[in-house]
């Protein structure tokens, strides 16, 4: 069964279709089209999350000077109150540890995983900022805990972090602000605690929901767009690659090909006396043909880079990756024979009582361009048309 991803990176349309019937509740697609939902996602949840976690480094420099201005005058105090060594230490790990996650998210080739990175980040912030709000409360200072409610809300921005992973990591936060506030805040304060958590747990739900919703309207958005390139890139009659797709997947094919060092066999097929037939048949007769001749170069594509394609009329065209000579031989007579197997009437033909096709066949020399592979198969073509048609003519 060929793969719903081609390696020209294009789901296709029947897999598309049946995820949009299926539904996507759970924010879940089929493997392949996870896959390219992912890979189309990329780029921009990377940037954000960049951009992101370079502000939230910024902002926890802001809170450093806050310190200072709060502080001011209470250096003095740095070895008598350990409440002062340990919001001095906390800051300063801190924001040594979302240097080096920061540096490791620039990294290329990344080392680690981003969600992974993202995550520790969003979770050292959390574990942070409870511990100095928990100091600033004892050292009597003006604290801030509407941040660590505010970074609920962060942790389902869209910074690459699924909503699994985000949830998980809100619960995870959620948890550990109640483990390491409980035993360093006084009796007194554990009310305030507790206060602070419940309003945290309710900025992680509003968070949630704001970023299901998101997720959901991109997901529905990338199979609407994955639809509509599908259509743009196929023949509306036959369903194969038009013209335009075909230009850029044989580009494509060359390209891998180069690289491997692989051959590409360009066959170009065309029907024989095919006004004959739309003269003698009518052109609804001549469009049900097409579609069948259609169906035949697409049961001939076998490997992910194979593919058939209509590039104009009653002419079509099927990239064949690394096949040689010999195999590329046998794949045209094989070819011409399904035709035949086709037994669609042709009286009108002067070549058989049966609708029959030329072909053409190239082979890709190592550093060859589209255009000169398409001119020789070309010229091959009409070479079997000049030979008396209902045949290959090439590879040499
Ligand atoms: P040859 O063997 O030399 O290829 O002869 P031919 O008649 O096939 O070639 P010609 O170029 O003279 O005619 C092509 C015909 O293909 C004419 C046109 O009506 C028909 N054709 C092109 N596109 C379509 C189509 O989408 N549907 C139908 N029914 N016919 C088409
Ligand atoms: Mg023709
Ligand atoms: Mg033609």
């Amino acid at each position: 069964m060929p793969s719903p991803v081609p390696a020209s990176g294009h789901p296709e349309a029947s897999s598309i279709r049946l995820q949009r019937q299926q539904g996507f509740r759970w924010l879940n697609f089929s493997p392949e089209l996870e896959a390219a939902y992912r890979q189309a996602t990329k780029p921009v949840t990377d940037h954000q999350s960049n951009v992101a976690l370079f502000c939230g480094l910024v902002i926890w420099l802001a809170f450093i000077g806050m310190d200072l201005a709060r502080l001011h005058g209470r250096a003095a105090e740095l070895f008598t109150a350990p409440a002062l060594l340990t919001l001095l230490q906390v800051r300063f790990t801190v924001l040594l540890a979302l240097l080096g996650c920061l540096l490791a998210l620039l990294e290329k080739p990344p080392r680690f995983k981003r969600p992974w990175v993202v995550a520790g980040m969003l979770y050292l912030v959390t574990l942070g900022g409870t511990i100095a709000n928990v100091t600033h409360v004892s050292l009597g200072t003006p604290n801030e805990h509407s941040v660590l409610i505010l970074l609920m809300v962060v942790i389902f921005l869209p910074l690459g972090l699924r909503l699994k992973e985000a949830s998980a990591l809100a619960l995870l936060c959620l948890v550990s602000v109640l483990l390491v506030g409980l035993p360093i805040t006084p009796e007194a304060n554990r009310d305030q605690l507790y206060y602070r958590v419940f309003s945290m747990l309710v900025a992680a739900v509003i968070g949630g929901m704001g970023a299901y919703l998101r997720e959901y309207a991109q997901r529905e958005q990338f199979l609407l767009r994955a639809e509509l390139e599908w259509l743009a890139r196929r023949d509306a009659l036959t369903g194969l690659l038009n013209r335009r797709a075909f230009n850029e997947h044989l580009a494509l094919a060359l390209s891998v090909a180069r690289r491997e060092q692989q051959t590409v066999a360009l066959l170009m097929v065309d029907a024989d006396h095919f006004k004959l037939y739309n003269d003698a048949y009518g052109h609804v007769a001549g469009d049900h043909a097409l579609q069948q001749l259609g169906q035949v170069l697409q049961s001939s594509c076998r490997r992910p880079l194979d593919h058939a394609a209509r590039t104009g009329g009653e002419e079509m065209a099927l990239v064949l990756y690394g096949v040689n000579a010999t195999h590329a031989q046998a794949l045209c007579k094989q070819l011409l024979q399904r035709v035949e197997t086709l037994a669609l009437e042709h009286k009108a033909s002067p070549t058989a009582p049966h609708v029959t096709v030329s072909v053409g066949c190239a082979l890709s020399e190592p550093q060859e361009e589209a255009s000169h592979l398409y001119k020789r198969a070309d010229a091959l073509l009409y070479q079997a048309k000049r030979q008396g048609r209902n045949q290959a003519a090439g590879p040499a």
